[in-house]
């Protein structure tokens, strides 16, 4: 089989379907088995794994995928890609594609149709609409025990970030909520063509079955979104205005948290977070 990683044979296929890459849909293709080894080795596919991967392209990672696990669900917003993984999968019986935007589908009823199973997911996006994606998996409880998606490099350091290092924001603490994200290998603009503005990295996400802090999760998050929401500001401001109470009601839940009012949200643990959410709550009450 021939394998799609040469861009002679990509240029090939492009020529013989008529096929343009789409910026609007992100297109930067891999050429490089190395990097596409690390994915797999990285997600630790086993001959036993369903496997959603988003984005397939022309089907470069997707042969791989098909040959080393159970099942590969592929879903692909093109619809000029169609009849070229058509061609690039013919040998595999274990892939199902389906024509979709991701974000537009039921992921749930579509993965139950394929297996009752744990998935792991496998995804290189348009970096615009990838953390979108990410999200949507971790906050919908589905049945994906990891995510291994290439990222925009910022973004992979915004996602691992710990309290009070420059990238740590309210996208480390959604991402450390639902998962434990560890950063698998930095991916130089020159593996794709055509080649992206920027260096990406694959991140594994490993999906955790609880959170790893207690408290309500929407009032948790309210108060992160309000910690988060001026950036320089200090957590008294933030909160006062985000939770729409006064400096006082924020000083005395702060002090029950034992957190300094004069703090900035981009230095508190997801611990300190929970703390604050849940004296917020019986503040409320
Ligand atoms: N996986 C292939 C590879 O590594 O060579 C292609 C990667 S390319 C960066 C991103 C792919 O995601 C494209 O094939 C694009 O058409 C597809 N895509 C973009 N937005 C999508 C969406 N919302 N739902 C499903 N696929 C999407």
């Amino acid at each position: 089989m021939d394998r799609l990683t040469s861009p002679s044979t990509i240029n090939a296929i492009k020529k013989r379907y008529n096929f343009y890459f789409n910026k609007r849909y992100g297109q930067n293709f891999l050429t490089d088995v190395n990097i596409i080894e690390k994915i797999l080795e990285g997600s630790n596919i086993t001959k036993e794994d369903y496997i959603l991967e988003i984005g397939p392209g022309i089907g470069t990672l997707t042969q791989f995928l098909c040959e080393r696990s159970a099942h590969v669900l592929a879903i692909e917003i093109d619809k000029n890609l169609m009849p070229i993984l058509g061609e690039t999968l013919a040998d595999f019986s274990n892939k199902t594609i389906i024509n979709a935007d991701v974000l537009r589908i039921d992921i749930s009823e579509e993965l139950s149709k394929i297996s009752g199973k744990q998935f792991k997911v496998i995804a290189n996006l348009p970096y615009y609409i990838t953390s979108e994606i990410v999200m949507t998996l971790l906050e919908n409880k589905l049945p994906i025990e990891s995510i291994t998606v290439m990222v925009q490099k910022e973004v992979a350091h915004r996602m691992v970030a710990t309290p009070g290092t420059k990238d740590y924001g309210s996208l480390s603490v959604a991402v450390q909520y639902y998962s434990r994200p560890e950063i698998i290998t930095i991916v130089p603009k020159t593996v794709f063509i055509p080649q992206p503005k920027v260096e990406s990295c694959v991140i594994k996400l490993n999906v955790l079955d609880n959170p790893p802090v207690k408290s309500d999760k929407d009032e948790f998050f309210k108060v992160v979104k309000a910690s988060f929401s001026m950036r320089r500001k200090t957590l008294l401001n933030c909160l006062s205005s985000g939770l729409e109470l006064d400096k006082e009601q924020v000083t005395e839940i702060l002090q029950k948290s034992h957190v300094d009012p004069v703090r900035r949200g981009e230095t508190l643990s997801l611990e300190e977070f929970a703390t604050v959410a849940n004296n917020y709550i019986s503040f409320k009450s």
